[in-house]
């Protein structure tokens, strides 16, 4: 099925093979499959499904060929890999158990209804927008509609045949699925309260369009290493975990030239967990497009592309090291020095979700709020919506801690839609324990799953608050499936990896290696792994207990958990 007539290496843009000075540089990772060095023999299977088509091009074929033959037509390159590129993976099969997930092939775990990723760059709806993502999962997903921690909404079992349509009723209203997914730019962080904040120091969302416009889509960069993770955020409270994205532009205020960012680059989690580090750069609002290009133009240049383990560009900038990485950004990408800049300040709160009643700049408030660890559903969502708009308001933002946010409510009106929020369950004061915990898709839906992880974080949220009524400290708790770290297991107060355990009867169970002690922000850093504490499901209420309480007996003042 696959064309390699648009085969795209090396596209057009990147970098040439370089000089011999370059190629000396990188001498030591001549076997990388690096493209500047002039290595475009893939060298694993996934490279090689990249050269022979490229991901964007399946769209074609699921409009006109996948979506009218149904489930059994899709090529399986395109199936469990380029439908990516459109932010569509094959789910789990319902009833297979943790204990075979490593064992069993691909194709046995594959179900024939699919997760479908909406990217909502800078976490930014309308309420037109939302209603359609509530539509779209009550008609289409069994009312499914996840909120993630990347700001994206995730739909369940969607059959092939519907997804021209989904996408249809998407882009009318500005939303897409397009490399939501993939080896590719996915979507871009932005605070939730971009433009709005009194304590803002400049607003990204500018720039986050303009590389929407230009870059998300093109064959310019639709080929890469592995994903590319985008953080763009002027608020003070650092609210979009720039420490572990590939590449972060965060506000700063710099002395001479005033507002714009401070540019880092190679954070990343999953099993080898490095924060981002800066650069020492100062980039202006206008000139952030042409960084972020010249950022991944390395990244898909330079990038290793032998071992998917070791093809994120945070290995590259271990290697590297950040004065080298600066020196080719402006040699060779961007053609000119980049200003030396500040670093950004320490935030002065440790919660950085944006939940509560704030106000904003133009007097109006804005009203975060907390459902249990991101699930919501669609009716929820055009509940939501329909109260936003009853309540004056039009904009809504989703969060990097599964939360929602409403703008631009007036004062007069905002107890009123805190009331209706909290009516449906979506708490505008949440307890720290509903505000902290978030969950990743688990054994649900995911096929790399081993533990379940959604219910058991909402039933833990459920008995905390019954246990330690007043318990009243900022806490992260993070529940992942498997041990990728798609809640960021690493950064919490308490991470939660999930992983098959040996009860009291000798039984393998489902259950927990415990990471404790990490943090972003005020104290960024990842979580000791505490050598030899697993716990089972079962015991998860009870130990997490046991911690927070030995933690208010031990603490001093004004000591955080992460201290
Ligand atoms: Fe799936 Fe593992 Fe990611 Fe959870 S952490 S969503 S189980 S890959």
């Amino acid at each position: 099925m696959a064309s390699s007539s648009d085969s795209p290496q090396p596209p057009a843009g990147s970098a040439a093979p370089k000089t011999a000075a370059a190629r000396r540089r990188t001498g030591r990772h001549r076997g990388e499959g690096q493209w500047a060095m002039g290595h475009f023999t893939p060298l694993n299977a996934n490279e090689q499904s990249k050269k022979d088509d490229d991901g964007l091009n399946v769209r074609t074929r699921i409009e006109t060929i996948y979506a009218h033959r149904g489930f059994d037509s899709i090529d399986g390159a395109d199936l469990r890999g380029r439908m990516r590129w459109w932010g569509l993976y094959t789910q789990r099969r319902p009833g297979i158990d943790g204990g075979r997930t490593a064992v069993l092939e691909p194709e046995e775990l594959d179900d024939s209804y699919f997760m479908m990723r909406v990217r909502i760059d800078g976490g930014r709806l309308t309420v037109a927008q939302l209603r359609v993502i509530g539509e779209i999962s009550q008609e289409f997903a069994r009312g499914t509609a996840d909120l993630t921690d990347r700001q994206n909404i995730q739909y369940h079992w969607i059959r092939i045949e519907d997804v021209p349509e989904i996408w249809r009723r998407l882009e009318a209203v500005g939303l897409s699925t397009t490399e939501a997914c993939g080896d590719v730019p996915r979507v871009i962080l932005g605070s939730p309260v971009a433009g709005i904040a009194e304590d803002e120091i400049i607003d990204g969302t500018p720039a986050i369009d303009e590389i929407h416009e230009r870059y998300i889509g093109s064959k310019e960069f639709s080929n890469l290493p592995r994903k590319f993770k985008t953080a763009i955020s002027g608020s003070p409270l650092l609210d979009v975990v720039h420490e572990i994205n590939d590449i972060a532009f965060v506000g700063v205020d710099h002395p001479e030239h005033g507002p714009g960012f401070d540019l880092w680059v190679g954070g990343g989690l999953s099993t080898n967990p490095k924060l981002g580090v800066r650069l020492g750069a100062w980039v202006p609002l206008g000139e952030v497009p042409e960084v972020w290009a010249g950022v991944v133009g390395i990244f898909r240049d330079y990038g290793y592309r032998r071992l998917r383990g070791r093809a994120r560009l945070k290995f590259l900038l271990a290697d590297w090291g950040a004065e080298r990485f600066r020196q080719v950004l402006q040699d060779e990408y961007l053609k000119r020095p980049l200003l030396d800049g500040p670093a950004p300040e320490q935030p002065a709160q440790v919660w950085r979700d944006h939940i509560g009643v704030h106000r904003q700049k133009d007097g109006r408030y804005y009203i975060g709020f907390a459902p249990r660890v991101g699930r919501v559903d669609g009716s929820v969502l055009t509940k939501v919506a329909e109260l936003a708009a009853a309540h004056g308001s039009d904009r809504l933002r989703t969060t990097t801690d599964q939360k929602l946010v409403v703008l631009d409510v007036e004062e007069d009106r905002v107890a009123s839609l805190s009331a209706g929020l909290e009516a449906l369950d979506l708490q505008v004061r949440p307890s720290p324990f509903r505000r902290g915990t978030m969950a990743c898709t688990g054994i649900e839906f995911c096929k790399l799953a081993i533990v379940e992880t959604k219910a058991r974080g909402a039933s833990l949220i459920d008995e905390l608050e019954r246990r330690l009524p007043e318990f009243d400290e900022p806490i992260a708790i993070n529940i992942n499936g498997c041990p990728n770290s798609c809640a960021r297991i690493q950064t919490a107060d308490i991470g939660l990896k999930g992983q098959l355990v040996t009860d009291a009867d000798g039984n393998q169970v489902e259950g927990y290696q415990v990471h404790l002690g990490g943090g972003l922000g005020l104290d960024p850093g990842f979580g000791r792994k505490v050598r030899g504490l697993k716990v089972t499901a079962d015991q998860l209420p009870d130990y997490v207990e046991r911690v927070l309480n030995r933690f208010r007996a031990g603490r001093a003042d004004g000591e955080r958990f992460a201290q």
